[in-house]
């Protein structure tokens, strides 16, 4: 995101306590290091900036991990988000983007899911993402707080110019994990589950390039400083790919074979997850250009082969 804004020219700062994130990811960009909730260091930052949006990436992720800790997810990805926006409320930042997820749905009831569908998490981060948005609307209604919610499907995919990629601790996502057994870093790819009612028996979902989704972000805020109203978007290619097909694309990306070991389902895993963004293109203008899956495997491979191996792609 930070590539991207600076390449527009807009300026910009980021908060950030690096617990997840690092140093190395901005550098070259203004780095504040504090905590969503620290009001003193909100408020002075709101105060001596003239500062037209605040756009949130700082929620914790983990699904299994908000199933075992949900105070750690309830404390930042609520109470931490709802002090920063009261902070925005008292120095009248009106413009908040918010990364929400696909996984305010649940299971789903139809596919591929709309805006409308049914909120119905059935795990405490998707739960903390829809209370925010329930917040947001409430926000809008009594302060003015407008707001963009991104609701990403499966954000893969790696900067194009190999600058940056996922980098997790402990990694957990598909695509990386497929990668690292191509790399060798890991002996083998686990698929979870090969019992689905799918063609090929393995989970579905929505793989959608980071740079596709930075790009939404910059519409957001182009949106709401034109006087949009507050909006929700899925974002999504409209197009899913099931775990075999991602690894069948690893292989032809990174020209590997790869040790595949068929494991047990994941819990709260559901089958299918597939967006349609028909809201994004039509009301943000909205255009992924980077939505297939090869072309998502080969810069994630190259952000590999560079970051963790050291190697040119
Ligand atoms: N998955 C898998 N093996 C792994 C990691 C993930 O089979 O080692 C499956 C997972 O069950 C899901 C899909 O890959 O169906 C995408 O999982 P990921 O964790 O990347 O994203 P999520 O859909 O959970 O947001």
């Amino acid at each position: 995101m930070s590539l991207l804004l600076a390449q527009q020219e807009i300026e910009f700062v980021i908060l950030d306590d690096l617990s997840s994130g690092r140093r190395e990811s901005v550098e070259g960009f203004e780095l504040v290091e504090g905590r969503l909730d620290d009001v003193a260091l909100l408020s002075a930052l709101f105060s001596s900036r003239n500062i037209s949006a605040v756009m949130h990436f700082a929620a914790f992720i983990e699904v299994g991990e908000s199933v075992v800790n949900p105070a750690k997810y309830y404390q930042n990805n609520v109470h931490a988000t709802q002090s920063l926006l009261d902070c925005m409320v008292a120095h009248e930042i009106k413009n908040f983007i918010f990364s929400s997820t696909a996984a305010i749905f649940g299971t789903p009831e139809y596919t591929p899911i709309d805006e409308m569908h049914p909120k119905q998490p059935i795990n405490p981060y998707g739960r903390t993402k829809w209370m925010v948005e329930q917040i947001l609307d409430d926000y809008d209604h009594a302060y003015g707080l407008k707001s963009v919610c991104l609701r990403y499907f499966n954000a893969a995919g790696a900067d194009p110019g190999g600058r940056t990629g996922e980098c997790h601790d402990p990694e957990t996502h598909l695509i990386p994990l497929v990668l690292q057994a191509a790399s060798g870093r890991q002996e083998h790819i686990s698929i979870f589950g090969d019992d689905y009612e799918t063609a090929d028996g393995t989970c579905i979902r929505d793989y959608v390039h980071v740079e596709d989704l930075s790009q939404a972000h910059l519409l957001a805020i182009k949106y709401l400083e034109e006087g949009g109203q507050s909006g929700r978007f899925n974002l999504g290619n409209g197009r899913g790919f099931s775990v075999r097909e991602v690894i069948d694309a690893a292989e032809r990306a990174t020209g590997r074979k790869i040790e595949i070991v068929h494991g047990d389902r994941r819990e709260g895993d559901p089958p299918v997850l597939v967006a349609d963004s028909t809201q994004a293109r039509e009301v943000l203008g909205w255009e992924p250009k980077f939505g297939a899956l090869d072309m998502i495997l080969d810069h994630a491979w190259g952000w590999e082969q560079r970051h963790f191996l050291g190697k040119e792609a």
